[in-house]
């Protein structure tokens, strides 16, 4: 008999919809927003959406709805200015002592409000030689302390490439910390395997992995197993989201967010605004909505579970906190 080969992604938005029971009407699904940025998600995240709610905040993270296609002024195809910071193809230094390295386009899944929805990901930055490149340029920089891997998704390498990364970052006397921006461990668990965690172990330097997770919705026993990998051997777990309209812009939905990480070792890190990328503007509340739900759940949470509410302002020496 054929082995039977598990299917790991949907790629297909009215083959989720029939999974789901939902009609393409009810959805107000857009074959246009559909072109504009490729639907892509793993059957893990699928497992967590509710059957037959069209409003399920899961759901509306990932799915090309008519409501992308209008233009909106002042949302942009590269809202922080990335472009101008990429001083070369695949490094971005923005920040005083990191260095962040795209390594690969490719994500776990497609998320509709991603600011790198239009980037025009220059297929020469992943090369290895361009990897190979910049990281000469971060051993010669000792203000560097710190590299990030982002992409695209970082998990999207092979264990193998990943490992070589991880081999020359490890070499690099002045490097005191690696982090890792990444989705898979909560949208594609089975990613965490015993092979990569040995990569990981292997590492000398102090590992920061920076989750995505928007809605307690998104933690459940399969990607929690994942994480406790993570944290049993000793990777600081951080979680940025993003405040989105339908999904988490509610306070009691934040609250039980916070809840949920530090359930599984991960603190909230960051809550960000929504970058102002074209196709994204119906995620977005008012800034004095934002504040708002911001202040309710300050009232609510102890310090050490409240993300820090922050907008990117490009030209600015860090992540700006937002006030009113
Ligand atoms: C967000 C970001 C960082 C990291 O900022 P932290 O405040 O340290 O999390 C570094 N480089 C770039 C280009 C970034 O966008
Ligand atoms: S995982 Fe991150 S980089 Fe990839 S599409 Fe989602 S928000 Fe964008």
């Amino acid at each position: 008999m054929p082995l039977k080969k598990t299917k790991n992604y949907i790629t297909q938005p009215l083959e989720l919809l029939k999974k789901l029971q939902l009609t393409p009407e009810q959805m107000l699904f857009s074959e246009e927003a559909n072109n504009s940025f490729q639907f892509k998600v793993p059957t893990a995240f699928v497992s967590k959406i509710e059957i037959g709610n069209p409003n399920d905040p899961l759901l509306r993270q990932i799915f090309p709805i008519q409501q992308e296609t209008i233009q909106t002024p002042d949302y942009h195809i590269d809202p922080l200015d990335e472009a101008n910071y990429c001083t070369q193809s695949g490094l971005l230094q923005k920040y005083y002592g990191r260095a962040l390295l795209l390594v690969t386009p490719s994500c776990a899944i497609n998320c509709r409000y991603c600011f790198r929805r239009h980037y025009p990901y220059d297929e020469k930055g992943y090369l290895w030689s361009q990897i190979e490149h910049n990281i000469q340029l971060i051993e010669k920089d000792t203000s560097i302390s710190e590299v990030i891997l982002s992409g695209g998704d970082p998990l999207s390498l092979s264990d193998r490439r990943f490992a070589q990364i991880i081999d020359r970052l490890n070499s690099i006397a002045h490097l005191k910390r690696l982090r890792i921006h990444t989705r898979f461990p909560i949208v594609e668990p089975q990613r965490i395997s015993t092979d990569f965690l040995q990569i990981l172990t292997s590492c000398q330097l102090r590992i920061i992995i920076v989750l995505h997770i928007n809605h307690a919705q998104e933690i459940a026993p399969d990607n929690q197993k994942s994480i406790a990998k993570l944290h049993q051997i000793h990777c600081i777990l951080l979680n940025q989201s993003v405040l989105l309209k339908g999904v988490n812009n509610h306070v009691d939905q934040l609250e039980a967010l916070s809840e949920a990480l530090i359930d599984n070792h991960i603190i909230p890190y960051y809550l960000h605004l929504l970058d102002k990328v074209q196709g994204a503007a119906h995620f977005s509340i008012s800034d004095k909505l934002a504040y708002q739900i911001y202040q309710q759940l300050r009232a609510k949470l102890p310090g050490y579970m409240l993300p820090k509410l922050v907008k990117e302002i490009p030209g600015e020496v860090s992540k700006t906190p937002f006030f009113l």
